[in-house]
């Protein structure tokens, strides 16, 4: 029996608990009663979980045996702001295609009305992907940071394998850097496996940001002659690094 699936908002290591538009959906809409079970992501682990309590603001559960999930890939994507509707359709397939980590980045090309706006709007950016975790019954949330330029995205922790999405690269794929790096027999550490896609704004990265990548040792792929949206690069990316990771 498939179970509805939350995350908990709250929790410890024997109960989690769910509190705003999570505990009202369950409560009100779902009318959840004490001894009710239903599997509840707490800390990046999947449990079954029995309702203790339940009130206006909080959902209680007593978090009982630990199930099994799928994480997910480690991949970090640095994504250019682009008109907020297309931004927010990405951010979803993003996270349901199995993305752990997503930089919004104000590009050169980031219209500056966006970039203004960018900030207010990393709310609902989060909330946005922890509805598509849950849809996708994803065991984790994607970490989505504040909006900053590219200079600043550059000098975060990155994974070791760093991949500039570029419609102007007319020779190296994405798969043949993925296999090059031979990600299907690394070893398990997570962090040999780890990649990270860069994907530019609706007029693509300038020069001096491209040059910025070459000096922080990313290199350029393809995903072939067309030029695609950039939330469509990043459909297409997640796509195939699904099919090495
Ligand atoms: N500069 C382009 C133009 O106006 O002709 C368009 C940029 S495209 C809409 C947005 C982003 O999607 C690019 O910066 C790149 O990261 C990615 N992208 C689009 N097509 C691609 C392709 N064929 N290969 C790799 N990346 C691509």
């Amino acid at each position: 029996m498939t179970r509805r699936r939350f995350i908990a908002d709250h929790y410890n290591d024997t109960t989690a608990s769910l509190t705003g538009e999570q505990a009202h959906h369950l409560a009100r809409v779902l009318r959840a009663q004490a001894g009710q079970q239903y599997d509840v992501v707490a800390g990046g682990f999947l449990y079954r979980a029995t309702i203790s309590d339940v009130t206006e603001t909080a959902v209680t559960f007593e978090l009982g045996e630990q199930l099994e999930t799928d994480a997910a890939m480690p991949v970090h994507l640095l994504l250019a702001v682009i008109k907020f509707d297309h931004y927010e359709w990405g951010l979803e397939k993003a996270t349901e295609l199995g993305a752990a980590r997503i930089t919004p980045v104000l590009a050169r090309r980031t219209e500056k009305h966006l970039a203004h706006a960018a900030a207010k709007r990393v709310e609902r950016w989060r909330r946005i992907t922890l509805e598509a975790a849950k849809q996708s019954r994803r065991s984790d949330l994607v970490d989505i940071d504040d909006p900053m330029p590219l200079s600043a995205a550059l000098k975060l922790p990155l994974a070791p394998h760093k991949l500039l999405l570029a419609e102007t690269e007319e020779e190296n794929t994405l798969r043949a850097a993925l296999e090059a790096q031979q990600l299907r027999n690394a070893p398990d550490a997570e962090q040999n496996r780890a990649l990270a896609f860069a994907v530019g704004p609706e007029g693509g990265w300038t020069q001096d940001e491209m040059q910025l990548f070459q000096q922080n040792q990313w290199q350029p792929v393809t995903l072939g002659p067309r030029i695609l949206r950039a939330e469509t690069a990043v459909i297409a990316a997640l796509s195939v690094c699904g099919a090495f990771l």
